[in-house]
């Protein structure tokens, strides 16, 4: 369903903090890129959602390129650590916005909103605004947003790193639902072990610009690829 075909990524025009990427993700599959910091997660990410361009190679999504397609039109959800709220809007008016956008009417955005807010039990908080939430009430929100104008695709980053481990052990578990009964195709960056491995179809362990293995979470543990994966797998776990 997505494609990554010998993309690599340059911000200085020297060093590739991508190399040769290839990878495939398949309709429905929930793949997770796994790596430290620094390995190239987010870049990649950034580059399927549009915010970046490859410095060579090819991202397609469902057979159709999109290197020259830009990010609204992609139609990819995404929710990230760091792509928070708008303060100054309500719950309902977050959730409006990605609706705005694509020049949805209002009954139709309405009965959008009340779905997606459904779908992460924030139905009672549609006036609130942000500021008025918790962290783990504010990434419901972002989920929610994320989902409102029901895409196929969703890409998450570190969604739940702000999160106290309890909270963020509750939301892997919400956010795993949300994938099977929802069947979208999910690509989540984290570089928490436990979290890969718990929520995954398949994981893509990155080190240095490069994919060093792919693997379900089984196989990681029973048969890493090379020293780098033995270690990385084989830590806080
Ligand atoms: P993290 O988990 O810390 O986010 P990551 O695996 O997602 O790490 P990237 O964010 O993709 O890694 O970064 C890969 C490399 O590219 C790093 O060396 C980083 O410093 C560099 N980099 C990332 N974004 C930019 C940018 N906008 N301009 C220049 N260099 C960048």
């Amino acid at each position: 369903y997505v494609t990554f075909d010998s993309v690599q990524k340059s911000y200085d025009g020297e060093t590739l903090v991508v190399k040769d990427l290839n990878l495939t993700v398949g309709r429905g599959e929930f793949l997770t890129m796994l790596g430290p910091s620094g390995s190239g997660k987010t870049t990649s990410l950034m580059m399927l959602a549009g915010f970046e361009t490859a410095t060579h190679g090819e991202i397609r999504l469902d057979g159709r390129p999109i290197n020259q397609v830009p990010p609204h039109k992609r139609g990819i959800g995404m929710v990230f650590q760091n792509y928070a709220l708008f303060p100054h809007m309500t719950v309902g008016e977050n959730l409006a916005f990605p609706l705005e956008v694509r020049g949805m009417g209002r009954d139709e955005r309405e009965t959008r909103i009340r779905r997606a807010l459904d779908m992460v039990q924030m139905g009672a908080f549609l006036s609130r605004r942000p500021a008025q939430l918790s962290g783990g009430q504010q990434q419901r929100i972002a989920l929610a947003r994320a989902l409102v104008f029901d895409p196929k695709l969703v890409l998450m980053d570190e969604p739940l790193g702000a999160l106290d481990k309890q909270l963020r052990e509750h939301m892997q578990f919400e956010i795993k639902h949300l994938h099977e009964s929802l069947g979208i195709t999910v690509v989540y960056v984290t570089h928490d072990q436990g979290e890969a491995l718990t929520m995954s179809d398949r994981v893509a362990v990155f080190n240095d610009g490069r994919i060093q293995q792919l693997a379900p979470p089984a196989d990681l543990y029973e048969r890493p690829g090379n020293s780098f994966v033995a270690q990385f797998i084989g830590e806080n776990n």
